[in-house]
């Protein structure tokens, strides 16, 4: 008997012809039945063993795209969602064409340099658009993505989440298709909360720091890791699921409060000796980020192998009020454009003033969580319309400054409101 996942056994005789019949059907191709070894898998080797040969060793249809995207391509996909943030745009624009070249395209004949895999930092502060670049990849390439957030990660054997549970979302999402899932995407959110506590190895562990970086290490640089079937923490009883994250790609992102004044520091120590310029040093302090070098991660709290496994950064800008009003009414899936879909859904054409979303940028940047607040607005802003709309006989809605105004007033405290207003 060979047994599976959730309790469920297959004798030998059933599995050989179940993989037979596959074969007839076409869905499995390159099945070969004698290499379904069964029987000496489901007796002699361990728990970890029959889950492989759950997965056969047949080979599931290749998540590779019809047609690899070109740098530009990923460039102008990612226009059509996300906006401002150029320099990240084309930083992971490149990288990820890179990133898929080196899986999925043949190498000139005779050339056998290794290509290294290019994981990606994206770093700016919350609400810019970090996770929406690695969504919008995943969606670009079609393949199985999961986010995972490191603040919940610890070192192995203490109360946490193993970083393994990362990829054990990744293969949820795949339906449990390993080969989908070994193409796929992983997003590791607040990668800086994970920076070492002390610059000095300390006497106590530091199992949420240093110890989860070093547990990224491998999975990061391409390894095969032992994914719990039923997720969680590992135990040495548990079910694994082998999977080779060599072929992942791993997109990390973290605003790096504190960082800063690292970067101004080194900024300032080079110019000593020459005229300071005002201007340049406003833009330092605008897009500080942008000034980024490795050192910084490191006096940061980042040891450096992980550095090394993350040699692609690209920095991402706070948005300015008229980018808040861009991301209202431009990319496909703007909250301007799906507010007007659902009201003609109830037959009412809803209008926007320009002043009006003006307004609910201001709004935002006053929330200091950057796009993040805009959705919370407009649900708050709405909700009273959304109400009423079905029961009403309108045909049309116009939110004007004025409705906006008389929102801010009820929800944002007096001094945000005179500062609202001030601007
Ligand atoms: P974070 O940088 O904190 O990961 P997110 O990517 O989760 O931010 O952004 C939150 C929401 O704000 C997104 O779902 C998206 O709707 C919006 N948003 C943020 N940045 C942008 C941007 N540059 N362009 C378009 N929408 C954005």
């Amino acid at each position: 008997m060979v047994a599976g996942p959730g309790g469920v056994n297959i004798c030998n005789e059933c599995t050989q012809s179940i993989a037979g019949m596959l074969k007839e059907a076409g869905s499995f191709d390159d099945v070969d039945i004698n290499d379904i070894d069964t029987e000496e898998t489901a007796v002699s080797e361990g728990i970890q063993a029959r889950v492989t040969s759950d997965q056969p060793k047949a080979k599931t249809p290749s998540s590779k795209p019809k047609k690899l995207p070109k740098p530009k391509e990923i460039y102008s996909f990612l226009e059509d969602y996300i906006i401002g943030q150029d320099k990240a745009k084309k930083v992971v624009s490149v990288a990820v064409y890179n990133h898929f070249k080196r899986i999925w395209m043949d190498k000139p004949k005779g050339d056998n340099t290794e290509l290294q895999k290019s994981n990606v930092l994206l770093m700016g502060p919350t609400g810019t658009g970090k996770t929406l670049f690695a969504q919008t990849l995943a969606r670009l390439l079609d393949v199985p993505f999961a986010i995972a957030d490191a603040t919940t990660l610890t070192e192995a054997g203490y109360v946490g989440e193993d970083v393994e549970s990362t990829l054990f979302r990744l293969l949820q999402v795949a339906d449990f298709d390993v080969e989908k899932a070994q193409s796929g995407i992983v997003y590791i959110d607040e990668i800086d909360k994970i920076s070492r506590k002390s610059e000095n190895p300390s006497i106590t562990r530091d199992v949420s720091g240093e110890g989860v970086q070093q547990a990224l290490l491998k999975m990061l640089e391409g390894t095969i890791v032992n994914v719990p079937v039923k997720g969680g923490r590992k135990n040495p009883n548990m079910e694994t699921i082998p999977l080779d994250t060599s072929n992942i790609l791993f997109i990390t992102g973290g605003a790096f409060h504190g960082l800063e004044p690292i970067i101004e520091a080194r900024l300032n120590q080079r110019s000593i000796g020459f005229k300071h310029d005002e201007s340049d040093g406003e833009v330092a302090q605008k897009n500080i980020f942008q000034y980024i070098q490795h050192e910084d991660l490191f006096k940061f709290g980042i040891i450096p192998e992980l550095i090394g496994r993350l040699p692609i950064i690209a920095p991402l800008n706070e948005l300015k009020e008229e980018d808040l009003v861009h991301i209202l009414t431009k990319p496909k899936n703007a909250i301007t454009k799906q507010y007007k879909t659902l009201f003609k859904m109830d037959g009412i054409e809803i209008t926007f003033e320009p002043e009006a979303l003006k307004t609910i940028a201001r709004i935002a940047n006053l929330r200091k969580v950057g796009a993040r607040a805009l959705r919370g607005i407009f649900e708050e802003l709405m909700l009273d319309h959304m109400f009423d709309a079905p029961h009403s006989k309108t045909k049309s809605l116009t939110i004007s400054k004025k409705t906006v105004d008389s929102y801010a007033k009820r929800s944002l405290s007096n001094a945000l409101y005179a500062k609202l207003n001030t601007k």
